[in-house]
């Protein structure tokens, strides 16, 4: 399948969407319904994650594939470093290429409570860049890598800028793209971007919108990853936190505002965490394509 490498050169702008594997039965035929819908969207790729939020690591590579052969859309699996060996990481490697799937966001993973010491002891990978390494070594040119950039620094950095540099890193080491942590600070934005520029990193830095449909969900999961509430963004759900029509409205008219911007202002593609649902997506590019290409 396309190399995602090749899409963003070749477009001025990507739309892409992200979905995780669900915990159940019922609600993987429910995913398979819902990539119908995104499918109708003609998003440039999506991307699966891999345990992210405790869920299921052995269906995102079934779901990518699905994405695949389903609806003849690139996929992009996720896969964490963090608990797996060099060994295992060599199996799910082949298994990805016997699914030809090409693209692979190359990540650490959030620790687990009990910590993870593999990188010396258990024949395992620390960081992010020596998994993005092994790839590379292992794949060659076959695949496309993207890694996760942190506009306002990773929660475990000690600074923005030492956070650039890990950054770096992972390009140096085979990376081809970065796709950011959510945000809702333009600004963080476009600030990390001239940081990277600043460092001599010229690859593409998609970023990643949270479609927002869930106010009190929504602050804990940014809690979590490290990612400031905006005042606006409180002003604008708190009040309307019980009313589940006016914040899934509220949520396209923010993304929409937002996206319009990042657009306005070079961003080279959207890549939206749909929480597995199509409506919201489905608007927000419906607003998006209709907009005057200046504004
Ligand atoms: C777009 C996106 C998708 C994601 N998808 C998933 C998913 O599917 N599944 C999942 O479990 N999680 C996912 N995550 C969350 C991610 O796994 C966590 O944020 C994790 O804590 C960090 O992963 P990383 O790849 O950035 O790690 P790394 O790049 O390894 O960085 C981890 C920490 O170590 C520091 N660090 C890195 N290298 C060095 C070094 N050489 N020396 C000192 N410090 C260093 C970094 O500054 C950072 O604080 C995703 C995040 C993003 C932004």
């Amino acid at each position: 399948m396309r190399l995602l490498t090749d899409i963003l050169k070749s477009k001025q702008l990507t739309f892409s969407l992200e979905v995780f594997p669900p915990k159940t039965e019922k609600g993987y035929l429910r995913l398979q319904e819902t990539l119908g819908e995104m499918a109708r969207l003609n998003p440039d790729f999506i991307s699966c994650t891999y345990g992210a939020g405790g869920g299921n690591r052995e269906r995102t590579l079934d779901i990518a594939a699905y994405i695949q052969t389903a609806h003849n859309i690139p996929a992009m699996a996720h896969l964490t470093c963090v608990g797996h060996s060099r060994t295992q990481i060599r199996a799910i490697l082949d298994e990805i290429r016997s699914r030809n799937i090409s693209n692979i966001l190359a990540l650490r993973g959030d620790l687990p409570a009990e910590g993870w010491d593999g990188a010396a002891t258990r024949d395992g990978f620390r960081y992010s860049s020596e998994l993005v390494a092994f790839i590379r070594e292992y794949c060659g040119r076959d695949c496309s890598i993207g890694v996760a950039g942190f506009p306002e620094g990773h929660v475990e950095a000690k600074s923005r800028e030492a956070d650039a540099l890990v950054l770096k890193e992972k390009v140096l080491a085979g990376a081809d793209f970065v796709i950011t942590q959510l945000f809702f600070n333009n600004s963080d934005y476009f600030d990390y971007v001239h940081r990277l520029r600043e460092l001599g990193i010229n690859k593409p830095i998609v970023p990643g919108i949270l479609l927002i449909r869930d106010y009190q969900g929504m602050i804990r999961f940014c809690k979590q990853c490290g990612t400031a509430v905006s005042d606006e963004v409180h002003a604008l759900f708190k009040p309307i936190a019980d009313d589940p029509g006016k914040i899934l409205k509220t949520g396209v008219e923010f993304a929409v505002r937002q996206c319009l911007d990042l657009i306005k202002n070079g961003a080279p593609g959207i890549h939206f965490y749909t929480l597995n649902k199509a409506d919201q997506v489905a608007e927000v590019i419906k607003n998006l394509s209709a907009a005057p290409p200046s504004s």
